[in-house]
């Protein structure tokens, strides 16, 4: 067997509520999946397709560590998401199949460089950018669906330094997360370790140093973390 020529990088892995640790193999995000924050970012909810867009599996930050304010930004923007763990794999996973293939949840951050993103939107460029840097996916330990039960509905928040700045409900998703599993795996094969960021409720506005973002789904372990200098 050869070596590896450098040390191999470490799996990122996010905690699992009651122990272990869920191995992180690809990210994946829905764009705008509540009407309400389509119409806030200037789109017609009812017409648009899903879509998704990915950050790098080690973009995770885990167990409430503080989030360095990134570099390249003046707009850092929060978006408090259902993030669904994949823990059966499959390509074009029927709607109706797609709870077999959940292995948890957990409360995610999709955090957004919004004026990169929004450069990026004018120029008809990537948004990797804009989604895919350093710490950009804030999450909570994961609670295994055999604990949760399949989320339908429940209330999601975000509240920053004590104040409610995201609130809304999973039963608004524009695509449910059968609909968002089945929709993904037509276009990439699903693969245990798998996340996706199922998108955000409205209400999504900047951060800066200092700040304490405190994110819930109803029945999932909390989020938290601190933006610093
Ligand atoms: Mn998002």
């Amino acid at each position: 067997m050869m070596d590896y020529v450098i040390a191999p990088p470490a799996q990122p892995a996010v905690p699992v509520h009651g122990g272990g640790l869920f191995p992180v193999r690809r990210i994946f995000c829905v764009g705008r999946n509540y009407a309400a924050h389509a119409r806030e970012m200037g789109h017609d909810p009812d017409r648009e397709p899903p879509f998704f867009f990915t950050k790098p599996a080690d973009a995770i930050l885990t167990g409430g560590a503080d989030m360095p304010y990134p570099t390249a930004t003046q707009d850092l923007h929060h978006e408090v998401e259902l993030v669904v763990a994949i823990g059966t794999g499959g390509a074009s996973i029927s709607a109706s199949d797609a709870k077999s293939h959940i292995w948890g949840y957990a409360v995610g951050l999709d955090m957004t460089r919004r004026d990169l993103q929004g450069e990026a939107k004018k120029m008809g460029r990537p948004w990797d950018m804009g989604k895919g840097f350093d710490h950009a996916a804030p999450i909570g330990d994961i609670l295994p669906v055999s604990e949760s039960g399949i989320l339908t509905s429940g209330a999601i928040r975000l509240i920053v330094n004590g104040r409610d700045r995201q609130t809304g409900d999973l039963a608004d998703l524009i695509w449910t997360v059968d609909e968002v599993i089945a929709a993904l795996s037509r276009l990439v094969r699903l693969e245990p370790g798998d996340l996706i960021f199922t998108g955000t409720p409205e209400g999504v506005a900047a951060v800066g140093p200092g700040d304490v973002l405190e994110g819930s789904v109803a029945g999932l372990p909390p989020l938290r973390t601190t933006i610093t200098e």
